[in-house]
């Protein structure tokens, strides 16, 4: 099992399946979400109309239309309000499960945005931690068929943010 940070779009990366850090309606939005409804196409949103929305912490799975990877896995990080209104709590959901769903794919690669961190104002730091603890927590117990696992960041913040998340976990 590989754990990486890959610096850039998300939306180029030919894996199994990316990660949206999307909002609860699923209809598409701004940041990340935009990035990957914009060069999946419209068939995404058509799709993404058809779940009936997802519930914070919850995921769902579509298929990636004109992206390279495969699946889009659509899940809703919390919007950030102090910390004290089960954030993080909802956002290891996230990450827990979107990896379930993969498993239930049978995926070998997935690729996950730093969830909350934008729009949602989650910090960084918090949120890295939240992301780094819950996936190794998460591999540990039960990989399935997953190989690589890559934290995509978007900038230099998100970049160090990670770098030191995964460092202090003895990597
Ligand atoms: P949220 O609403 O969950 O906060 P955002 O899309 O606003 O979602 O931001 C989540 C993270 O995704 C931020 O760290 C942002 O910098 C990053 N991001 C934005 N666009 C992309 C992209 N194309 N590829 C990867 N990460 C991105």
């Amino acid at each position: 099992m590989v754990l990486e940070i890959y610096p850039g779009d998300i939306t180029a990366l030919a894996v199994d399946a990316i990660v949206n850090a999307a909002n609860e309606r699923l209809l598409g939005g701004g940041g990340v979400d935009g990035a990957i409804h914009r060069a999946a196409g419209p068939e995404l949103l058509e799709e993404c109309r058809t779940l009936g929305g997802c519930p914070t912490g919850q995921a769902k799975a579509t298929k990636g239309y004109r992206l390279p990877a495969k699946h889009v896995i659509h899940t809703v990080g919390p919007v950030w309000r102090g910390g004290g209104e089960g954030e993080p709590a909802l956002l290891a959901g996230c990450y827990r499960n979107s990896l379930a769903l993969a498993r239930d794919l049978a995926l070998r690669s997935i690729a996950f945005p730093a969830i909350s961190t934008g729009v949602y104002g989650y910090p960084l730091a918090a949120a890295t931690e939240v992301a780094v603890t819950t996936v190794r927590e998460e591999l540990a117990t039960n990989p399935g068929d997953l190989q690589r696992v890559l934290f995509c960041v978007f900038g230099e913040d998100a970049k160090a943010a990670y770098e030191a998340a995964l460092g202090m976990e003895g990597r």
